[in-house]
């Protein structure tokens, strides 16, 4: 399988060229050439795999340069019950008839991202290891993201990362989880700014292109391929825990932000993977909901971006929707650097009156709702109510907007992006008792943190990089 990017002027590469990479060289992003189908005889064989096999079934469509073996072995390494709880990895809780939860958010971060981020360290410990090359990991977090890389990056060999954060921006817990890891390769950068304070000095340094090069300068943010296949595999997995035979139908709810879920979704789609609907859920920042509702797309700008009750979905531009409409746009590359250019100079496109405006509305069965914070806590009480489950406010996005948009006799599958324990406020606001804990991460917060606490200026943050990258 060959890739090429989203605007249509970059290379063909391979799985592994682009595993390390961020944007293609012509600004888009990686895409595969064509999609794989997957035929019906194989979709029936693959019912009833465990999930590391299931992994490796997904995944060699679309690393078939990585040797078939190792990948198997990869992906067995990866998802066992030691690191996410369960030998299901992702294992379906049923509320109600043809209404469920699918648990992704059972590894070492309580985040879905964890599914994704586990699999790539060992991808790139892998890769690094064949072909001797080292990597600097610079990036920057709100929250989840960093600690979920920092989490599957730690003590691989090859690999360092360098995290910025808001300094006394995040939550206690988030803050336990990074700062807490006392390992020689991960180094917490609390920054005294925002969140974008953050990202504009991690874009400084990467726009010096002789720094980069020396340092050995890399990324694992949302835009990374291998993060969206590994993210195929639990919609598969989701699928046929729902339904009995390949021939049923089922549709998916999912709190969305940058797109990277979703896609996934829709990937699985393209696969052959009988999905009816794929349900966007947003919270107030309803970029995406505003979009599959008018077919205008307006990304609002950092100032504009609300913070709410589900940090993790404050996003004014979602990085992997240009795959997206690369897709409904006949994969047209011309037309979609066309369309960035739009939103560069007139802050947006409108694709209502072009005909991917509806294969987007007919075939692809996204729908799309926006979930408020009096949502949020009224479907937390009425789930903890109706099914005695505590769910987090970014499942509850989803959950809200899924019910109402879920059919009878099809089988709808919320996923669980994140557990409760995580945003204990929201929780105590929603039901007046502080969420459950999982075992062993009890008192977090009081335990040992480390972090080097540093200014914006970008010249520090260079002398800190050349000094141990
Ligand atoms: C990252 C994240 C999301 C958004 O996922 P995208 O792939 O960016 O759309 C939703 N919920 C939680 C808890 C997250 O960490």
């Amino acid at each position: 399988m060959k890739y090429v990017s989203t605007r249509g002027r970059a290379a063909n590469q391979s799985f592994t060229d682009i595993l390390l990479e961020g944007l293609a060289a012509d600004g888009g992003l990686a895409v595969p050439e064509q999609w794989p189908r997957i035929t019906r005889p194989k979709l029936d064989a693959m019912r009833d795999l465990p999930y590391p096999r299931l992994a490796f079934e997904v995944m060699r469509f679309f690393a078939d340069d990585f040797p078939g073996g190792e990948l198997k072995a990869i992906a067995e390494r990866t998802y066992t019950a030691e690191v996410f709880g369960t030998p299901e990895i992702t294992p379906l809780r049923t509320l109600e008839d043809n209404f469920h939860l699918l648990a992704c958010s059972n590894g070492p971060t309580l985040a879905f991202k964890d599914i994704a981020m586990q699999m790539l360290g060992n991808l790139f410990e892998h890769v690094l290891e064949k072909q001797g090359r080292e990597i600097n990991i610079l990036g920057a977090t709100s929250g989840d993201t960093g600690s979920s890389a920092e989490h599957a990056l730690k003590g691989k060999r090859r690999v360092k990362v360098f995290m910025l954060s808001p300094h006394g921006r995040m939550s206690p817990f988030q803050r336990a989880q990074m700062y807490g890891l006392d390992e020689p390769n991960i180094f917490n950068l609390a920054v005294k700014g925002v969140f974008d304070d953050c990202q504009d000095m991690v874009k400084a340094v990467n726009a010096d292109a002789g720094f980069k090069e020396r340092h050995r300068l890399g990324a694992v943010n949302s835009i990374n391929w291998a993060r969206v296949v590994a993210q195929v595999v639990y919609y598969f997995k989701g699928y046929f825990a729902a339904t009995r035979s390949n021939d049923e139908p089922a549709s998916f709810a999912v709190p969305s932000g940058n797109f990277g879920n979703i896609f996934a979704g829709h990937v699985a789609k393209r696969m052959g993977l009988p999905i009816k609907r794929l349900v966007l859920a947003t919270n107030e920042n309803d970029v995406l909901d505003e979009f599959f509702r008018t077919g205008r797309y307006r990304p609002r700008k950092t100032a504009e971006t609300h913070a709410t009750s589900s940090p993790s979905m404050d996003i004014s531009k979602a990085s992997n929707f240009e795959r997206f409409i690369w897709d409904m746009v006949d994969q047209d590359g011309e037309k979609v650097a066309w369309l960035w250019k739009q939103v560069d100079e007139k802050g947006g496109f409108d694709l209502s009156t072009d005909k991917a405006w509806e294969k987007i509305e007919e075939d692809s069965g996204f729908a799309s709702g926006r979930s408020l914070h009096e949502d949020r806590i009224a479907t937390i009480r009425q789930v903890k109510k109706d099914y005695g489950m505590v769910i987090d406010p970014h499942t509850a996005d989803g959950v809200k907007i899924g019910n109402r948009i879920r059919e009878r006799g099809t089988p709808m599958i919320c996923i669980e992006t994140a557990l409760p324990a995580k945003f204990e406020a929201t929780i105590v606001e929603a039901l007046g008792e502080r969420p459950p804990r999982p075992a062993g991460y009890e008192g977090i917060e009081d335990r040992p943190q480390r972090c080097d606490v540093i200014g914006t200026d970008v010249p520090a943050l260079k002398e800190y990089l050349a000094a141990r990258a």
